[in-house]
């Protein structure tokens, strides 16, 4: 794949971080279930943690491609540290950066770009997953500003969040949803005990409640009545982060075949999934970059990066299921990293739409563009 020399150095200098540093961590993270919080750390003396947003708000300045790089390498070694970083960029800081006033800008994005805060996105609810629309947590106006009740679920980050952005009703009748900005600390803001998970162990996922959660007139993120689309746009963009983090866990899975058979003569059968492996593997890097490179150069990416996400997803937990079948019962223990990926993988087709939801995005905007 090609890469500009800014691309190819900045490759180098997280694949190096993350080989010497993450790989080593992730077994551990993934036992003890604890949020990285020294890798985190690690990550903000990188300066890794707003990649492709403007110096000027203290952000990288680089492109959505480094940025993907960034979390397929991180992913490759930690899919919980990769997680942690894919939510804070593109599900918690961009919604700032796309549509928040001068001030929320001026006063958020510098501590999420410096990994000061952790930013996390509170859209999914219990009935309002897929159907993101169906949000039933209500924002109602009072004189000073809103009054807010409801909840949301699986919400990554959210403890090591002290900004959350949320979506809310504001007109029941009209089903007109905005966003809006929670401060961590804000009487009323709740958030509940950390999710006992399948895989991702290590990454920081809560339900939250929001009780007469009283907000200021200026919570609100851009312009009332505009949370849907905005909440659309950062999915769309959120998916090629997805679609990086899956790449990097399927490249996580084929190390470590070659990795263990390193100098061995293999079966031809699993020689064979081995090829397909990497095959596979290389059709999806090529998926998600071509989806970020659409971004960067303001191109449509949408269909794009749904199928970034969608083939990168099917093809890390397929390749994590082949590395654990060719180790054989060994594959189904902790002795290897395969069933580790296994698990955190399946995640990709879940979060920020899963691989049904992909399919319906892609379908219909093919049919719409006849
Ligand atoms: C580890 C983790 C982290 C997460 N982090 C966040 C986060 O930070 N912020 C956030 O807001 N959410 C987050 N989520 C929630 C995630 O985005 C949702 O789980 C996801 O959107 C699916 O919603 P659901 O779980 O309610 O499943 P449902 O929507 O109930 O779907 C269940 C099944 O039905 C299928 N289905 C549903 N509707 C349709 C349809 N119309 N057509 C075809 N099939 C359909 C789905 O594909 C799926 O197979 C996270 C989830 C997990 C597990």
């Amino acid at each position: 794949m090609e890469l500009t020399p800014v691309q190819q150095a900045f490759l180098e200098k997280v694949r190096s971080f993350a080989q010497g540093e993450v790989k080593a961590r992730a077994a551990a993270v993934d036992a003890a279930e604890a949020f990285p919080e020294d890798l985190v750390g690690r990550l903000c003396e990188l300066g890794l943690m707003g990649i492709p947003y403007p110096q000027a708000v203290g952000g990288a300045g680089l492109d959505t491609v480094c940025y993907a790089l960034a979390v397929e390498e991180i992913s490759r070694a930690c899919g919980s540290t990769g997680i942690t970083l894919a939510a804070h960029t593109s599900l918690g800081t961009n919604p700032i950066h796309l549509f928040g006033s001068a001030e929320q800008q001026e006063h958020w994005l510098p501590r999420l770009c410096s990994g000061q805060t952790l930013g996390a996105f509170g859209l999914t609810e219990p009935g309002a997953g897929s159907d993101a629309g169906g949000t039933r947590t209500r924002a109602a106006r009072t004189p000073g500003g809103w009054v807010v009740n409801g909840s949301k679920m699986w919400i990554t980050n959210a403890a090591y969040a002290d900004v959350l952005v949320f979506t809310a009703l504001t007109d029941r009748d009209k089903r007109e949803i905005s966003c809006f900005l929670v401060e961590k600390g804000t009487p009323g803001y709740t958030i509940g005990a950390c999710e006992k998970k399948l895989g991702l162990r290590g990454s920081d996922t809560h339900a939250l409640a929001f009780e007469n959660l009283h907000l200021p007139a200026d919570a609100l993120l851009g312009e009332l009545g505009q949370g849907f689309q905005q909440m659309l746009k950062t999915l769309n963009g959120g998916r090629i982060s997805i679609g990086a983090m899956a790449l990097g866990l399927a490249q996580g899975a084929l190390d470590e075949i070659l990795d263990v058979f390193r100098g061995v003569t293999l079966r031809q059968s699993h020689a064979f999934y081995v090829a397909d492996m990497a095959t596979r593997i290389q059709a999806a890097r090529h998926l998600v970059y071509d989806a970020a490179r659409a971004k960067d150069a303001g191109r449509d990416y949408v269909t794009l990066s749904a199928m970034a996400k969608l083939f990168a997803s099917e093809t890390a937990s397929w390749c994590a299921d082949r590395a654990i079948q060719i180790l054989g019962a060994e594959g189904y223990t902790r002795a290897h990293a395969a069933e580790r990926i296994w698990r955190d993988a399946k995640l990709c087709e879940i979060g920020e739409g899963t691989s049904e939801i992909q399919r319906l995005v892609i379908g219909r905007r093919l049919l719409e563009a006849r």
